[in-house]
C-alpha cells in the first residue's frame, strides 16, 4: 500500500489503521483486503457452477425420458390386423356374391371394435381385419364412395362395393366394405 499513490490527493505516505491504510494527507481511508468475505465471494460462483451441471443432466433424461415414453406410445398405437382365414372356395358358396368373392371370404372377415376415448371425443378401431389384405384376394371393388372429414368424432372413411361378376355384368349380389381412411382396417360389412 506504501508504494501506491492516493486517488483522491496523489500522496504516497499512508499509515496503519484498524480497517487497512489512511492517507497521511487528505484522510482517505483503503480498506485491506478482508479474510472473511473473499473466500464466501469465490465460494458462491464455485456451487453456482457445480449446481449447474446438474440441473443439465437432470433436463436432458427428462428429454431422453420423454423421446422414450413417445416412442412406446407410437409403439403401442400401430395397428395390428387380425389376417382373413379363408377356406377353399366350393362352387354352391359362389351362389350370389360378386367378382372374386366366395361366402367363406365374406364370412372370415373380422369387422373391427369401435371404442370411443371420452377425452379425445374420437372414435377409434381395433381388431378388424385390413382392407389392403382383402383386395388382394378378391381384387379392387367396383365403386368407392369416401367421406374425407372426420365426422362426430369418427374418422374418415371409405366404403368400397362390388357388384360385378368377374365378366363386367352386374352380379347377384353385391358386397359393401366400410374401412378406416387412415389404418384401412375394415370397420364393417354387409351383403345382399
Ligand atoms: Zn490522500
Amino acid at each position: 500500500m506504501k508504494s501506491k499513490e492516493c486517488v483522491n490527493c496523489g500522496s504516497t505516505h499512508f499509515h496503519k489503521v484498524e480497517q487497512g491504510w489512511k492517507c497521511d494527507y487528505c484522510g482517505t481511508v483503503y480498506l485491506k483486503p478482508q479474510k472473511g468475505s473473499s473466500p464466501q465471494q469465490s465460494q458462491n460462483p464455485d456451487t453456482y457452477s457445480k449446481k449447474r451441471p446438474r440441473k443439465v443432466i437432470i433436463a436432458i433424461s427428462f428429454v431422453i425420458l420423454l423421446i422414450i415414453g413417445s416412442v412406446i406410445f407410437i409403439l403401442s398405437n400401430t395397428t395390428s390386423y387380425e389376417p382373413i382365414d379363408t377356406q377353399p372356395a366350393n362352387s354352391q358358396s359362389k351362389g350370389a356374391f360378386p367378382g372374386e368373392w366366395t361366402s367363406e371370404i365374406y364370412d372370415s372377415i373380422k369387422v373391427a371394435t369401435k371404442h370411443y376415448d371420452a377425452d379425445s371425443e374420437k372414435y377409434s378401431f381395433e381388431g378388424g381385419a385390413s382392407y389392403e389384405e382383402l383386395e388382394k384376394l378378391v381384387g379392387p371393388p367396383d365403386r368407392v364412395t369416401s367421406w374425407e372429414k372426420e365426422k362426430y368424432g369418427m374418422p374418415p372413411k371409405s366404403t368400397a362395393t362390388w357388384d360385378q361378376t368377374k365378366d363386367g355384368e352386374y352380379a347377384n349380389g353385391s358386397v359393401t366394405i366400410t374401412y378406416d381412411k387412415q389404418t384401412k382396417m375394415i370397420t364393417d360389412k354387409s351383403r345382399y
